[in-house]
């Protein structure tokens, strides 16, 4: 073991459905976790925080006599990366909670806040799938669609922290309804519940070809998710099949346009959707090949994320680690 490895940080990932917690070591390794469900009554910011110090304490019993020597807080949202202050979180319905200070508060220990696909680009940068590079995209395909952008060989936070938000790059301005408001954002064809979505509107409109859809459904037609969509295209389902077309044919077209936009060496992929149905990532890198500018087209690599279910916690400790150190 290194030194350098020996440093311990913790990595928090505050989703809208639970709180993982991590132990990571300065190689990006998950030393312990501790992970409960964290309900709609705990997005209350004081009942996260002790929340957050309670696992934080669990990690530290488990762990005696290892110091940790910092704590990274990923929350999906816009953060102002200066202050740690969570400038507006639509999951947790925050606005303006100082985590990072209330977070070194209870702990006693440097603390830095980041948004948390910023923290997973952060994490395959530094230790996944984007080592050595210095200017990539990660696009993270699950309920929603998230993004982080480093160029120049620096993570792009942007004006108010809320650079990357690239599942709302719009694909067609009269397509269909998207979360965040507008209309035909990537994340109106690509994110899960888009996705479950269209499976379900395919099935009402062609119920005959449909027919093997349902059956995986074990329930009403509302039951269609990604998953089962995933399940019947590897068995062979020609709606599926085509279904999976469309999103593959939706996300080659974002990836496209960020990849001339910002001329990344290497488009990362993951997320719920990818980790389904991997596939999209050969798809993706052909449709980038046909659709965007030679210049940039020739050049860059689609792959899939390294990092896998613990990249949030991972980016996140590593990022409090790099801090720390750029502070000392
Ligand atoms: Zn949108």
């Amino acid at each position: 073991m290194t030194g350098a490895s020996q440093q311990l940080t913790v990595g928090v990932d505050i989703g809208g459905s639970k709180i993982e917690v991590a132990l990571v070591d300065a190689d990006g390794r998950v030393v312990a976790t501790s992970r409960r469900p964290s309900g709609g009554m705990e997005s209350d910011p004081d009942q996260v925080v002790a929340e957050v110090a309670a696992r934080v304490a669990e990690l530290r019993s488990d762990a005696p006599g290892e110091g940790i020597a910092a704590l990274g807080i990923a929350v999906a949202g816009q953060i102002d990366p200066e202050t740690g202050v969570v400038r507006y979180s639509p999951n947790l319905q925050w606005r303006d909670v100082p985590l990072r200070r209330e977070l070194e508060r209870a702990l006693e220990i440097p603390a830095w806040a980041i948004n948390d696909v910023q923290a997973v680009t952060w994490g395959e940068w530094r230790r996944g799938a984007g080592r050595g590079v210095s200017d990539l995209i990660c696009l993270f395909v699950g309920t929603g669609v998230g993004g982080g952008i480093v160029a120049g060989g620096r993570l792009v936070t942007g004006a108010s922290g809320s650079a990357g938000e690239l599942g709302h790059t719009v694909l067609d301005p009269q397509g269909p309804l998207c979360h965040c408001g507008t209309t035909g954002c990537l994340e109106a064809y690509a994110g899960g519940w888009a996705i479950a979505q269209r499976v379900q509107r395919a099935v009402a409109e062609q119920p005959e070809a449909g027919r093997g859809l349902l059956a995986l459904a074990h329930g009403g037609p509302e039951t269609l998710s990604a998953a089962i969509l995933a399940k019947a295209a590897h068995g062979s389902d020609l709606l599926a099949r085509r279904l999976v077309d469309e999103v593959g044919t939706a996300l080659g077209a974002g990836v496209a346009s960020m990849v001339n936009a910002l001329n990344p060496q290497l488009v990362i992929l993951g997320g719920g959707v990818i980790e389904g149905l991997p596939e999209l990532v050969v798809r993706v890198e052909e449709t980038v090949r046909k659709r965007a500018l030679p210049v940039s087209a020739d050049t860059v690599r689609v792959v899939k994320s390294e990092l896998g279910p613990h990249a949030g916690v991972v980016g996140a400790a590593l990022w409090a680690g790099e801090r720390l150190a750029a502070a000392g």
